[in-house]
C-alpha cells in the first residue's frame, strides 16, 4: 500500500477568492502541505521569498527548465512560474498530502503527469461579482483588471478538464465543500484496493488454517 501523500490541485480566475480559501484549508487540514513555487516575476510588498514564492530570475528559471526539474511550469502574464519536482516528491515520500496553487496551463500538464491527482476548480458565483472583487482589491488598474477578466473566461473555458468544481459564493460553504473533497478523495477505490487485496489475501490464509 502507498504511503506516498496525495497531490491536490487548485485552480481559479483571479479574484475568485483561491488564496484566501487555500489558506483556511490549510489551517483546516493539518497533513496538508502547500508547494512553494518558483516564479520569475517580482516579489511585492509583504512578500516574503520562500514563503508565497521563491523569487529566481529568469536564467535560473530556464536552467531548470531544461534540466527537466520543474512538474509543470507556465508563462503567466510574462513571468515564469513552476513547480519544482523535488520539492513535491520531498513532501510526498513525507506522508504529506501536497497542495498545489497553480494556472490551468500547469493544472494541464500535472494531469498528464499524475493519474491519481485531485483537480479541483473555484468558480465565481457570476461575472459580475468577479469583476467586482478585482475592483475592490483596489491594487490594479482598470487596464490589468479588464485583462483579468477575459483571462478568467479562457481559464473559465479549460474548467471541463478539473474532477470537482466548487463554487465560492459563501466563504464558509465554499471552504466545508473543499474539505470534503479533501477528506473523501483517499477514500476512492483505486487508492483502497492494496487494503482489499490484503484482506483477501488474510480471508485465504485463514480459510486455509482453519481447513
Ligand atoms: P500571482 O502572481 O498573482 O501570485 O499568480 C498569478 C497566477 O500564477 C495565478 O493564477 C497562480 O495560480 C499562478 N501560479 C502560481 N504558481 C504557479 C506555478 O507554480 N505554476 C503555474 N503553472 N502557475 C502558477
Amino acid at each position: 500500500m502507498s504511503n506516498k501523500g496525495e497531490l491536490y490541485l487548485i485552480a481559479a480566475p483571479s479574484g475568485a477568492g483561491k488564496t484566501s480559501l487555500m489558506k483556511a484549508l490549510l489551517e483546516r487540514c493539518p497533513n496538508l502541505a502547500l508547494s512553494v513555487s518558483d516564479t520569475t516575476r517580482p516579489a511585492r510588498a509583504g512578500e516574503v521569498d520562500g514563503e508565497q514564492y521563491h523569487f529566481v530570475d529568469r536564467d535560473r528559471f530556464e536552467a531548470g527548465i531544461a534540466a527537466g526539474e520543474y512538474l509543470e511550469y507556465a508563462d503567466v502574464y510574462g513571468n515564469y512560474y513552476g513547480t519544482r519536482r523535488d520539492r513535491v516528491e520531498a513532501l510526498r515520500a513525507s506522508g504529506k498530502d501536497v497542495l498545489l496553487e497553480i494556472d490551468v496551463q500547469g493544472a494541464a500538464q500535472v494531469r498528464e503527469a499524475f493519474a491519481g491527482l485531485c483537480s479541483i476548480f473555484i468558480l465565481p458565483p457570476s461575472m459580475q461579482e468577479l469583476a467586482r472583487r478585482l475592483r475592490n482589491r483596489g491594487s490594479d488598474s482598470p487596464e490589468v483588471i479588464g485583462r483579468r477578466l477575459s483571462e478568467a473566461r479562457r481559464e473559465i473555458e479549460a474548467c471541463s478538464a478539473f474532477r470537482w468544481m466548487v463554487v465560492n459564493d459563501r466563504f464558509e460553504r465554499a471552504l466545508d465543500e473543499l474539505e470534503c473533497i479533501v477528506t473523501a478523495w483517499p477514500l476512492r477505490r483505486a487508492r483502497q484496493q492494496a487494503r482489499v487485496e490484503k484482506l483477501l489475501e488474510e480471508a485465504a490464509e485463514s480459510s486455509t488454517i482453519q481447513g
